[in-house]
């Protein structure tokens, strides 16, 4: 049965990043399936900025997370809602546990807690938290000293465990002996992480919720809470992290910047996300497929319990596959940008011919548009290349293609590619050669490299003027 079958209520998940940097590959792929299990199931998929942490919050980190969602096309059906406009809320909460006894001031100076932990510590105990001013039954509370602001704290069961079925790593149980009471108020009145959290997903009514596995540790925490505010469970799906190629933790040298970074190196959203979405799940060997089929299959089930590796190369792998796939026209649009910002102008050029041809060859934009300034813009011959290349013998034999190649102009034909090839093949017999002994030369003096598609359809991309302007230059 799937994870969602046996619920009445709408399925509502959420993407809840803390904007203290920039939405890295690793939280796009969290906010992806959160995204997808929402859609799978026509539920409800909810942004939720946590810019508590005011030091390390920032309006650009959250603009940019707003960006790099927008850019994978990952839309939210409700908010983004911002946990610093909910304060008023959280403390709502914590008063009300508070007036009934779920909560507690505590007193403890940070001196007092220091001693306590060293004591722990020195008899080898787990530091923890003693419980010295909870209010338990028959227990005699010390006198609060006026001169010091109280923490609020959790009053956490003290029996028995918390267990939750994690969605992907199967049942989870933690023993509330294991439990602080945690720290929901801060001395200055400001709510805490865990708390924030909490009261959202309740008030957002959530219902499933995935996310790092970082945060199992926080879940018996944020269910005891939970439990004290009488709300239903949502159920937890904690996805491995990321590692890098050599199996440590994915870290920006290995590719963890920010998503919009992607888009400046020349990657098409829809291969992050096709790419992203194997990344830790899995449907058979299916490797490329595309959204809509991606939302049909999604599930919590297939999502592995090991750490996915990000693979580079994979990646470039799946960018030219939709590079390749994609209809030229639409692939010109999204070039566009690129060949902008290198100044590349393909007027007098059929773009789209350009595109047709080398997109087959190029495993992202930025590749791409290199190729189209190749074919439209001067080439840069090196010395290397000149000596190389433009030896005397080849020479002549670029004089004789360039003759050829003029009179296919005013052929029955016309400058097209057929014609094109008819007329280098006379030239190779002509002048008794094989082709590379023209061909290489030739796309030296017409692209600057040697390595290019056929020389005829290459040379199909150019005005005749360009090819005898460039081929007049090779010396
Ligand atoms: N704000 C947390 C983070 O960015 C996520 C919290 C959650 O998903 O529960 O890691």
């Amino acid at each position: 049965m799937s994870v969602a079958a046996n619920r009445a209520v709408p399925i509502r998940t959420r993407f809840a990043p803390s904007p203290t940097g920039f939405l890295h590959i690793g939280g796009a792929r969290t906010a992806l399936f959160s995204w997808a299990f929402a859609r799978h199931h026509q539920g409800t998929f909810i942004l939720r900025i946590e810019d508590t942490d005011l030091e390390r919050s920032t309006p650009e980190a959250t603009q940019a997370i707003l960006d790099g969602l927008k850019w994978l096309d990952l839309a939210h059906d409700e908010g983004p809602f911002y946990q610093t406009q909910r304060m008023d809320r959280y403390k709502e909460v914590i008063g009300q546990m508070l007036a009934d006894g779920r909560a507690y001031f505590c007193y403890a100076s940070k001196e007092e807690l220091e001693t306590m932990r060293n004591e722990q510590e020195a008899a080898g105990l787990k530091p923890r938290y003693d419980g010295r001013w909870r209010p338990d039954a028959e227990k005699v509370l010390p006198q609060a000293p006026a001169d010091v602001k109280p923490v609020v704290r959790f009053k956490n069961p003290i029996a028995g465990v918390v267990t939750w079925e994690d969605l992907v790593k199967g049942e989870i149980t933690i023993a509330n002996a294991e439990l602080d009471d945690l720290i929901i108020a801060r001395a200055d009145g400001t709510p805490t992480y865990n708390f924030c959290v909490v009261v959202d997903d309740l008030d957002m009514q959530i219902t499933h919720i995935i996310r790092g596995d970082d945060h199992v540790n926080n879940t018996p925490r944020q269910i005891n809470i939970l439990r004290a505010l009488n709300g239903a469970e949502p159920r937890y799906g904690h996805v491995p992290l990321l590692h890098g190629p050599d199996g440590q933790k994915l870290s920006k040298r290995h590719g963890a910047v920010s998503v919009i970074q992607y888009d400046a190196d020349g990657y098409l959203p829809e291969a992050i996300c096709n790419y992203l979405s194997r990344l830790g799940w899995s449907h058979g060997d299916d490797e490329i497929f595309s959204r809509p089929q991606f939302v049909e299959w999604f599930d919590a089930e297939h999502i592995s319990k090991g750490p996915a590796r990000f693979d580079f190369e994979k990646l470039r792998w799946v960018n030219h596959h939709y590079i390749q796939a994609m209809d030229n026209a639409t692939l010109l649009e999204r070039l566009q940008p690129f060949l902008l910002k290198a100044n590349v102008l393909t007027y007098g050029y059929d773009a789209l011919a350009i595109v047709g041809l080398l997109k087959d060859r190029c495993s992202t934009l930025l590749e791409l548009c290199d190729w189209v300034q190749r074919v439209v813009s001067n080439p840069q011959v090196t010395s290397e290349q000149v000596a190389e290349h433009f030896t005397v013998a080849n020479q002549s034999h670029l004089s004789a293609l360039l003759a050829a190649l003029t009179s296919v102009v005013t052929s029955a034909a016309g400058w097209q590619r057929e014609a094109i090839a008819a007329a280098i093949k006379t030239v190779l017999a002509e002048q008794g050669i094989k082709m590379p002994h023209l061909a290489m030369p030739a796309r030296v003096a017409l692209f600057g490299t040697a390595q290019t598609p056929s020389l005829d359809a290459m040379l199909s991309l150019l005005p005749i003027e360009q090819v005898q302007q460039r081929l007049a230059h090779a010396k």
